[in-house]
């Protein structure tokens, strides 16, 4: 009897307002960040949160436990930075040692991958996605305030570690790097890496500012069809691009088209911030707070009940075009 109100309770849980069913959690498990990428954090920025803020790797845990007995079977790790935090790998074993997630993916900047690289694998990562905005180093230092060797050290670790696929995100940028994606395209060919595009989006002063360059990726697409033949593709992941395959390659292609052409309709996720907040919309501010509900010892039922009540917060979608001074936060706040 149990099990069949279980079941039943579990139909409805899975379900936001909208009918989309949310079964991906995005895990930020630090806001800071070794990069200060320009579209992202202001220069110099240091105003992060107090590391006991953050969520304990036990109450990660528990609380992605929770999600896995409410359905949730994909979890990505990002942050801010996520390989900043010590101890990174440890959590992520214990993640992937969890019986319902089947699916624990990485999104980083490979500054520390090539270190990492191997323990991330060990420790069940099984998918990572870079972002690398230029291939040119004094361009990669202007947008990031990093080294471009460093980047590209860690990404050949991943590869040489047997992450497969990699897959690089590109925010492209007029006047900044839009002149380099057919360089891009070449490197992924090269090196069997996918390659993701991305439009700039107005989260915080930083992303607002970005939109000056903003290219719609539809005009990327037509520049590349010129050039290449398309082929329809699919990858696997719970993302929204939608790819594409060089004919004669392997190459895959994924348009990520947040303003031109949004995918709110298929949003299948939420995402949990460092410090335990839960935010139901990347251009939203719904939100619920689970860390002082954990800190004063809620069961595992009770967090179901408030994880199900947040996911009845989902809105049905961003609103980066009608009103894109509505986001304050940056992006790494969040967790990308
Ligand atoms: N540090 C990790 C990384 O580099 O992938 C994870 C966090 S980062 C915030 C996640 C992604 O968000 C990156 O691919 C970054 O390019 C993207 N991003 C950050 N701010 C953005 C913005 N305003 N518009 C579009 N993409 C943005």
């Amino acid at each position: 009897m149990l099990a069949i109100i279980n079941l039943v309770i579990l139909v409805i849980m899975l379900k936001d307002p909208f009918g989309r069913s949310i079964d991906y959690v995005r895990l930020s498990v630090t806001d800071q960040c070794d990069l200060r990428c320009s579209y992202c954090l202001p220069k110099g920025f240091k105003d992060f949160q107090e590391p006991d803020e953050w969520l304990s790797f036990d109450e990660v845990e528990r609380v992605i436990r929770v999600f896995s007995e409410l359905g949730t079977r994909r979890i990505r790790l990002t942050g801010g930075e996520p390989l900043v935090r010590k101890g990174f790998e440890q959590l992520a074993a214990r993640l992937a040692a969890l019986p319902g997630i089947n699916d624990l993916s990485l999104s980083t900047n490979a500054t520390r991958l090539e270190k990492l690289a191997q323990p991330l694998k060990q420790a069940g990562i099984s998918r990572i996605n870079v972002s690398l905005d230029t291939l040119q180093a004094e361009r990669y230092k202007s947008i990031t305030s990093g080294k471009l060797d460093k980047t590209l050290a860690g990404l050949m670790a991943a590869k040489q570690a047997g992450f497969f696929p990699i897959k690089i995100n590109m925010v492209v940028m007029k006047g900044v790097n839009e002149d380099e994606v057919e360089d891009m395209v070449r490197f992924c060919i090269e090196h069997d890496f996918t390659l993701r595009f991305i439009e700039t989006m107005p989260m915080g002063d930083t992303g607002r500012e970005a939109a000056n360059h903003y290219v719609d990726l539809h005009e990327i697409q037509q520049q590349l069809a010129a050039k290449y033949e398309f082929i329809d593709s699919v990858m696997h992941g719970a993302g929204p691009a939608r790819y594409v395959r060089i004919a004669g390659t392997e190459l895959r292609i994924g348009f990520i088209t947040p303003m031109s052409q949004h995918f709110c309709e298929t949003c299948n996720r939420v995402r949990l911030s460092a410090d335990g907040t839960l935010y139901m919309c990347l251009g939203q501010d719904h939100s619920y707070a689970l860390r002082p509900l954990l800190r004063d010892g809620i069961s595992d039922e009770e967090l179901k009940q408030h994880i199900i009540k947040a996911i009845g917060l989902k809105p049905e979608k961003h609103e980066f075009r009608e009103n894109p001074q509505q986001v304050v936060r940056f992006m790494s706040m969040t967790g990308g």
